[in-house]
């Protein structure tokens, strides 16, 4: 596949036309924001590890039946992806009270929210991506109420495979956002899931393992995102199989 014209250039993300109708390459670029745009650095690596955990959570998506614009990836940091027509949504689903729902309504960080709350907003940078309700994104004509229907069904599905995924690497899903897009009628699911887009707490010590580290200077992104990376994308119960093996390695010697 060929890599042709930049056909979009995100904070953090390119977008590119390819040779090949209907799919598209993302590009994880080293570069990091936050406050719209407000903070702005280019940290090394950091592409790529968004990108290995992106595809790494599609995968996994996919596999448990959810549609996501995944195929395959090129290289580190780039990923070929079905061409969709996106919804200009940021939909954010939240286990804890964290971020911006501490700041604007009256809940104290960690509160567990049962049911997963959903929040949407519209995703314009000009405006600061402000809130939505059901009834504003039908009357803007952004998605119908069938369409909403299947978008959250979909974001809370997702909620319970990636808290699924992650918990058992000793890490809490707090809250995360996804964005939508369509092919046809069909709705899939766009954009990344990443240390970008998520916000994950460490299970024993509460420590951010996210963009949270950057937003607010709790330490060393990189060497943050690079631990984080490697959790999320080891295999279940890998460390506990090596220990496993080399006692029997040992008595093969022994004998
Ligand atoms: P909050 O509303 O607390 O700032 O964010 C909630 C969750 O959605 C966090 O995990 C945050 O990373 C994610 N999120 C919200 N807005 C954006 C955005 O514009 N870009 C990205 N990548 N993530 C976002």
């Amino acid at each position: 596949m060929k890599q042709k014209k930049l056909l979009y250039t995100g904070k953090a993300k390119s977008v590119y036309l390819t040779d090949v109708k209907g799919k598209l390459i993302v590009e994880f670029r080293d570069d990091i924001t936050a406050f719209d745009g407000g903070k702005k650095d280019t940290l090394k690596n950091k592409g790529s590890y968004n990108a290995g955990v992106s595809a790494f959570v599609f995968s996994c998506l996919e596999k448990n039946g959810v549609k996501t614009h995944f195929l395959e990836m090129l290289d580190k940091k780039r990923m070929v992806v079905r061409e969709l027509s996106m919804i200009p949504l940021e939909v954010i689903v939240r286990n804890l009270a964290a971020g911006s729902i501490v700041r604007n309504y009256p809940f104290k960080e960690g509160t567990p929210l049962k049911p997963p709350v959903i929040v949407i907003d519209y995703k314009d940078d000009s405006r600061h991506d402000p809130m939505l309700n059901d009834e504003l994104i039908v009357a803007l004509k952004i998605a119908t109420p069938a369409e909403l229907k299947k978008i959250k069904t979909a974001a809370l599905k997702i909620n319970t495979l990636l808290s699924g995924l992650l918990v058992k690497q000793g890490i809490t899903l707090v809250d995360f956002k996804l964005e939508f897009g369509r092919q046809g009628k069909t709705i899939y699911l766009g954009d990344e899931i990443s240390m970008d887009s998520m916000r994950l707490w460490d299970k024993k010590t509460g420590e951010s393992l996210d963009k949270d580290v950057y937003r607010f200077n709790k330490g060393d992104v990189m060497a943050t995102y690079n631990r984080v990376a490697a959790r999320i994308t080891k295999k279940p119960g890998a460390a506990a199989k090596k220990t496993v093996a080399d006692p029997k390695k040992a008595k093969t010697k022994t004998r």
